[in-house]
Order: structure tokens, then C-alpha cells, then sequence
């Protein structure tokens, strides 16, 4: 292969002289396996980042795809729009929680992030709480990176760098204690730091609060799953004090918790939530926040004359390609019964998961459904060592994400047991080194 000039994509949350110092690149990639140009083959025990549960280079979503852009290729949806957002909105309305119905699309989970925050301020000011503009979220959230996510954002780094810049976000604690150390499913304490919720209403006043944002299970920053009955906690607070409850399903939705949605599998319904990634098996940037029905209706309801009655939108809101896109994967999602599978799949997943227990290294070990987490003993530098072992792992010929000092596990919900066996042999091989 020609030599690759790298000195001019500023890579995106990479250390970008490290990776001319030894670049990790993926040229091909096939149901659960990337090639490198030179031919290595890499396992994906991430779904690429959580995106592409039904495997890549599904042929249903090319052809999907190729036929949308020869058919129209693009239209913008400001006073205009295609037939398949529609019927990609009526898809989704049929598979998320019941009122859950009204859909908003953007390009990227941040994209979607932002406009639910954006949605939450125009409910209220159209129900004449326009006082409320303040936002709760939790320690430990990845919301994204726009300016919005980056406000509610929990993770130091993300956040350091641009504090002027962000808004007024109030945050709770996250859910992990020690005691949780490998257990298996939720923790059957700590439902009671839902109540962080009901302290910061009082101490800052409800009614300067338009919302809290949480992902189900906090997937970026290693896997951190929500107590037994902690989600029921804060929608019962949220209601009481008249706030809205949007989940971050960004990861969490289509099927990585064996539902449809976090929502569904831990029985609580929000009044939005987001979504992205898996929405297209990750083949075109696409997302989406889906909203209560009588939310959008007090919006459109306020607004006066012929105005728009939001503000908001993007260019590429529901692209026509990417809505081809997302109905062929949602396609393949029913046809081939992958939540199904993805559930299914879960307790062999996780137990060989926590079969690496024993290991040097190994701090901790959490998961639910297809997404899991190998949380490292820190070394000289604290939150340095999973994106070295990442690096190692490549070597070996393993992708998965890492975040601090944990590793991030996420197969596609296609792959066959003896690949999980195999990918998880490999992580046995490299964090069996005791150096
Ligand atoms: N929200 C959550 C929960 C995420 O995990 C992510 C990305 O990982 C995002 C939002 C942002 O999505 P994107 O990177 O597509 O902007």
C-alpha cells in the first residue's frame, strides 16, 4: 500500500503524535472483523463504537443506500421533505415505549443531545416556565461534545478545557461503589442516589430546572449500571417536581440492553429520548430525539402565526440516505430477530467476560446485555492504562474502546461463540501479562 500521509486530519480524541508514532488503521472491515492495509486481522468487540450490532458490510444496507442516492439523494427537510422520514418516524414511534412518538432527527448523538435540550427550554417556555433553563445530570455522563452535551457532561476532560463555554448543569452523583466489584446484573443497593435529584431541587428551586439527562447504563465511561430501582426514583422525582426525564439511549438503544431500549428493559419510560449509531448499524451519521406526544404538541401550539414553531434544525436532518439507511438496518433488526439474539447472547457474554476476574490488572468487571467493561488497577498514571493496553490489543489483533483506566466491550449481537471465545482469549493473553 502507498504511504498514507497523516500530517493533516487532526484525529478526533486521539493522542495524535502517538499515532504517527505507531498508527492503528483499520482498511476493510466484514461481519465482526477489520483487516489493516497490510492485511492483520482485528476482531471488533466494539460494534466498530457501539454502532454496528448487525455486523459491517451488510449488503441489505448498501443496496438500501446506493438506491436511495440514485433515487434522491438529498433534500433539505426546511419546508420540504421525503417520503422516508416519515416512515422511518412511524418505525421508530412503533418500537420505542408507548408516547414516545414524536421524532426529531439530527446527525450525530451530540446533534441530538443538543436539540433535546433545546426541545426541553421550548416546552417550557411555551407552557410559561421559561424560568426553567437549568439542567441536571450525573458524575460520569458522556452526553457528547457540543456545547450542550459538553455542559452535562460528568468526565473531567471533556469538560476542562471549555468551561467558559458552558451552561448551567447541576450534577448528581454516579452510581458505582465498590461494593458493586464484579457483581452480576443491577446493584441491589443505591437506588437512594436518585435522591441527589430531589436535594438539588430544593437547594437550587425546582422551577429553575427544565430537565435531567441520564443514560441508562453510562456506557462511555466503563459500564456503570443504574440500582435496582433508581431509574423509577428519578422519574417519580421528575414528576413530582414537574422536570422532564430524557435518557441518553445513544448506546443503550436498539437492542444493546436485550430490548428495543434501556426504557423497555428497565421498565421506565422518559419524556424524550436520543438515539444514534446503531439507528444505521453505523453506516451513514444519523440520529434522533424522540419526543412525548403532548410535548411537541405544546410547542406547536404555542407558536403564533405561520413561524416555525422550533428553531432548530440541521442541514442534514433526515437525510434521505441516512433514513434509507436506518430502515434497512431496522430491516434487518426485526427479520433476523437481533435484540433477540443480543439477549440471547448476554449471560455467555458476560460470563466469559468475568471468567478475566482473576487476572493482574483486573480491578473490576461490570456489564448488562452486550456491553461490558474490564475495569484496570490504575498504574504510575491514573486513567493512562486502558488506552495503553487498547494499543496492545491491536497489536493482537483486538479492537475495543477504552476510557481511563477501563476497557469497553460491545460485540455485535451477529457474533458467533467461538469469535466471543476468541476475543476473549485474546483479552486473556494481554492482560495475563503481568508487566
Ligand atoms: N450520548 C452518549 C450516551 C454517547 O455515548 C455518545 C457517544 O458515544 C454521544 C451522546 C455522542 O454521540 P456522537 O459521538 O455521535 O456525537
Amino acid at each position: 500500500m502507498n504511504a498514507i500521509n497523516m500530517e493533516h486530519h487532526w484525529l478526533p480524541f486521539t493522542n495524535n503524535r502517538m499515532f504517527r508514532e505507531e498508527p492503528q488503521i483499520f482498511a476493510r472491515a466484514e461481519g465482526v472483523r477489520y483487516w489493516t492495509p497490510e492485511g492483520q486481522e482485528i476482531m471488533d468487540a466494539a460494534s466498530g463504537l457501539f454502532c454496528c450490532p448487525a455486523g459491517h458490510a451488510r449488503r441489505e444496507i448498501a443496496d438500501a443506500i446506493h438506491a436511495q442516492v440514485m433515487e434522491l439523494d438529498y433534500t433539505t427537510h426546511f419546508q420540504r421533505a421525503a417520503p422516508n422520514s416519515f416512515r422511518l418516524a412511524t418505525r421508530l414511534a412503533e418500537l420505542l415505549p408507548a408516547g414516545l412518538n414524536r421524532i426529531f432527527f439530527g446527525s450525530s448523538g451530540s446533534e441530538a443531545v443538543d436539540s433535546a435540550m433545546k426541545i426541553c427550554l421550548a416546552y417550557h417556555r411555551a407552557r410559561g416556565q421559561g424560568q426553567r433553563t437549568r439542567f441536571v445530570s450525573r458524575n460520569w455522563a458522556y452526553h457528547g461534545v457540543n456545547l450542550g452535551g459538553t455542559s452535562l457532561a460528568g468526565m473531567v476532560n471533556n469538560r476542562r478545557d471549555f468551561s467558559g463555554a458552558t451552561s448551567d448543569v447541576v450534577h448528581m452523583r454516579h452510581t458505582w461503589s465498590d461494593e458493586q466489584r464484579f457483581s452480576l446484573g443491577q446493584p441491589e443497593t443505591g437506588a437512594d442516589l436518585a435522591d441527589d435529584l430531589e436535594e438539588i431541587c430544593k437547594t437550587y428551586g425546582a422551577e429553575t430546572i427544565a430537565g435531567v439527562f441520564v443514560e441508562p447504563i453510562a456506557g462511555s465511561v466503563g459500564v456503570i449500571l443504574p440500582p435496582q430501582g433508581y431509574l423509577q426514583r428519578l422519574r417519580a422525582i421528575a414528576d413530582k417536581y414537574g422536570l422532564l426525564l430524557i435518557f441518553d439511549e445513544v448506546i443503550t438503544g436498539f437492542g444493546r440492553t436485550g430490548s428495543a431500549f434501556a426504557a423497555q428493559e428497565f421498565g421506565v419510560t422518559p419524556d424524550l429520548m436520543t438515539m444514534a449509531k446503531a439507528l444505521t448499524n453505523g453506516t451513514v451519521p444519523m440520529s434522533a430525539v424522540a419526543v412525548r406526544t403532548d410535548i411537541q404538541q405544546t410547542v406547536i401550539d404555542a407558536a403564533e402565526g405561520d413561524r416555525p414553531e422550533l428553531f432548530h434544525g440541521y442541514t442534514y436532518s433526515a437525510h434521505p440516505v441516512a433514513c434509507a439507511a436506518a430502515l434497512a438496518s431496522l430491516d434487518i433488526y426485526r427479520d433476523h430477530g437481533l435484540f433477540e439474539r443480543a439477549k440471547a447472547l448476554s449471560p455467555v457474554f458476560l460470563d466469559a467476560l468475568h471468567s478475566l476476574r482473576n487476572l493482574p490488572h483486573v480491578f473490576d468487571i461490570r456489564g448488562y446485555g452486550m456491553m461490558g467493561a474490564v475495569q484496570l488497577t490504575p498504574g504510575a498514571k491514573p486513567g493512562m492504562k486502558g488506552s495503553l493496553v487498547q494499543r496492545l490489543l491491536f497489536r493482537e489483533g483486538l479492537h475495543l474502546k477504552a476510557t481511563g483506566d477501563a476497557l469497553i466491550i460491545a460485540p455485535a449481537f451477529v457474533t458467533g461463540e467461538d469469535d466471543l471465545a476468541r476475543m476473549i482469549e485474546i483479552l486473556r493473553r494481554v492482560l495475563g501479562r503481568a508487566d
